[in-house]
């Protein structure tokens, strides 16, 4: 049977959002994000980081330093106890000076190009999986490959549900942060896929923007 995952994104929802950090000691993960990758782990859901890493194409770091900060990155996870399965990014800019990052690549953000590798390389079902994400571009992401998108409120979050609600574009559930949008997704799945395609299906009454629940 294909896997579901929860594709996570970086910046602003796993840890601080700091602009464009080249290196993992200007990273500052978010406390509750060991927990929520914890429990994705033992719910069976895989775990992969999304992340569109534009300063590679804006010359700030190079992808090698992308690599260092991910690994790093997934070493602190795995060091309490929590497992990120997989990272993908996008390097590109479409304004690069560099013609190797200066392409309309399919692979950012909210293009869907990080989830189709992620799934031929794990096996993953995008239609049961989850996105998680601050920003409408995450949402919009998760949209695009069929899957449920959550939105958090941490990083860009708050200024997101403003877009999307000018956009016409509805997050499956908004979160305070990411253990809380782990949890909801937790309890959803916990219901089974027969009442969650039910729902999934509903007309969805008119969405206000609020959040819906808490851990
Ligand atoms: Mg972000
Ligand atoms: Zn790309």
């Amino acid at each position: 049977m294909k896997k579901r995952a929860v594709f996570i994104d970086r910046d602003g929802t796993l840890n601080e959002d700091s602009g464009y950090p080249g290196d993992f000691e200007k990273i500052r993960i978010y406390a509750e994000s060991f927990e929520a990758v914890r429990r994705l782990n033992r719910a069976g859901l895989l775990a992969v980081v999304v992340t569109n890493q534009s300063g590679v194409g804006r010359g700030l770091f190079g992808e090698a330093d992308v690599a260092l900060v991910h690994e790093k990155m997934r070493a602190a996870f795995a060091a309490r106890g929590a497992r990120l399965d997989a990272v993908y990014y996008c390097p590109h800019y479409a304004a690069s000076a560099n013609p190797a990052y200066a392409i309309a690549c399919d692979c950012r953000k909210p293009s869907p190009g990080l989830a189709l590798r992620a799934s031929s390389d794990l096996g993953i079902d995008l239609g049961r999986s989850y996105v998680i994400g601050d920003k409408a571009d995450d949402v919009a992401f998760g949209l695009n490959i069929g899957a449920t998108p959550v939105l958090v409120l941490t990083g860009e979050g708050r200024r997101a549900r403003d877009t999307l609600l000018e956009r016409g574009q509805t997050p499956g559930h908004v979160a305070s942060n990411i253990l809380s949008a782990a949890c909801w997704i937790i309890r959803r799945e916990r219901r089974g896929p027969c009442s969650a395609s039910t729902t999934s299906r509903k007309k969805s009454r008119r969405w206000t923007g609020r959040e819906t629940s808490t851990c």
